[in-house]
């Protein structure tokens, strides 16, 4: 059989494009990935206990793309959630205690005992930052808007764990992610859109595959098929030096080794996640799933903690320099290869979020088709009801044989809720 495309990866960059590809261009397409399942990294699953982890770390959703967001829409309803973080550190007295981070009011104020007002630490902060022109180091992102002292507590060893690279050596693009507040507000992202879809990715990407002209193969390198199976072109969402054979040599990236653990307790964590800046603690954070799913469970609860590694899966590319430099070298070698179109967080070497990555596979499908416009057009289904933009009886699945665990009753957004956001808020 020949496909119009193989697509290389079931992650967000190549489900899109299968998505795209088949409902849009009415093309066949095969999709492979050497793993066992779709979603690539952002897959979900239900363990042993029948609690939806995320078995490559926490994945949360956030955008402030109104089209990336109604986009995956079609595709899942969601479930209002804002991510919040503590931090674990030592106050002025060597006493451990749990912190908002991203640094807000309520930080300073419990770690240096004050009752400052959000002015006053607007000058406060002042007064401990230090004067940088151009912030090029993610040190000099920290060390500028809140000064060196609290760039040691909160940024220098987790970066340094994270990457194992001080962060005067790494672009200042990655502390940049972390912003720094005078308000008590403590949510994790300051984006529009913060939902995590209802039934989980997994879930999520079974519809997004679901078009009969994209056919699914898992537990395939392309290495395998890419032979036998004849297609026109070609989308690539894995790491691009592997693509190149290495000619360059291998482009570094940052691994993880996760470490899942299930406790026989309704609650784990004082926050969803808890980061652990110190250097003395080998890992760099704690999450509980129930915590970011809504999911209850009266006795168990399910975590995972991440140890950074240099060798593993390729999970983070690299923003440095050097790095950059050598990755430039591969995309020349992309760029005058017709056919084939590289897209992702490991296949353009981009420290892309989900959302990005939506985004940048929209975008390319624009670009195959010819169109100018950047994001393809919002395509809602059936208008659902008032009823539905409330509803809270709502269950997770769970695992066959499993009791179903109601969410909490909370807002959740349905597909007639995000065509009213969509539409600017006039409810008709
Ligand atoms: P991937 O999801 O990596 O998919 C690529 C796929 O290609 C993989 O499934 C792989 O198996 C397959 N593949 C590679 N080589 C081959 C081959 N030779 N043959 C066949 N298949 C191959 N983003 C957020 O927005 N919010 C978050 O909270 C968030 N948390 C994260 C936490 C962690 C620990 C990590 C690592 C990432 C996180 N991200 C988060 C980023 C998010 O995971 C990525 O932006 C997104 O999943 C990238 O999608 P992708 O399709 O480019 O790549
Ligand atoms: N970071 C830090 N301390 C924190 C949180 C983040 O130093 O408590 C730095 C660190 O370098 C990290 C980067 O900011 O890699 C981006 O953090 P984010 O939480 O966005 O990382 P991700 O979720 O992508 O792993």
């Amino acid at each position: 059989m020949q496909f119009d495309y193989l697509i290389v990866g079931a992650g967000f960059a190549g489900s899109v494009l299968a998505e795209r590809l088949a409902s849009q261009s009415g093309k066949t397409v095969l999709i492979v990935d050497k793993r066992s399942h779709i979603g690539g990294n952002a897959y979900d699953r239900y363990d042993s206990s029948g609690i939806l982890i995320h078995p490559y770390g926490p994945h949360i959703f956030h955008t402030n793309s109104d089209k990336i967001f109604g986009y995956l829409s079609q595709f899942t309803d969601w479930r209002a959630y804002e991510h919040r973080v503590l931090a674990s550190v030592k106050d002025k007295n060597d006493k451990p205690v749990h912190v908002p981070i991203p640094i807000n009011l309520t930080t300073i104020n419990t770690l240096y005992k004050l009752n400052l007002t959000p002015d006053q630490l607007e000058i406060w902060y002042r007064g401990r930052a230090e004067k940088i022109e151009h912030c090029r180091t993610s040190e000099e992102v920290v060390v500028s808007k809140v000064g060196r002292e609290l760039y040691e507590k909160f940024f220098r060893g987790y970066t340094r764990k994270q990457w194992d690279l001080d962060p005067s050596e790494l672009d200042a693009q990655v502390t940049a992610r972390i912003p720094t507040r005078t308000t008590d507000d403590d949510r994790y992202f300051n984006d529009t859109f913060q939902y995590m879809p209802l039934h989980g990715y997994t879930a999520m990407f079974e519809k997004i595959l679901a078009n009969p002209r994209v056919k699914v193969m898992l537990n395939t390198d392309y290495h395998e098929v890419k032979e036998t199976i004849r297609f026109r072109e070609m989308i690539f969402t894995g790491p691009v030096d592997e693509f190149f054979d290495y000619r360059f040599g291998k482009l570094p990236y940052r691994s993880l080794h996760f470490q899942h653990e299930t406790h026989d307790t309704e609650k784990f964590l004082a926050a969803p996640v808890v980061n652990f800046p110190s250097e003395d603690v080998p890992y760099t954070r704690i999450s509980e799933f129930k915590a970011l799913t809504g999911q209850e469970h009266p006795t168990k609860t399910s975590v995972v903690y991440e140890f950074p590694r240099s060798t593993g899966d390729p999970y983070y590319p690299i923003p440095k320099a050097d790095c950059t430099a050598l990755y430039n070298k591969y995309k020349e070698l992309a760029d005058g290869m017709p056919g084939v179109h590289f897209v992702g967080r490991l296949a353009t070497y981009k420290y892309y979020n989900m959302d990005q990555v939506v985004g940048q596979a929209l975008a390319t499908y624009d670009k195959i088709v010819g169109k100018r416009e950047q994001v393809a057009p919002v395509i809602l289904s059936a208008p659902l009801t008032e009823k539905d933009v409330l509803r809270n009886d709502l269950k997770i699945p769970v695992a066959p044989g499993r009791k179903s665990q109601p969410i909490p009753a909370q807002p959740v957004a349905t597909r007639a809720d995000v065509s009213f956001l969509l539409s600017g808020g006039n409810r008709q």
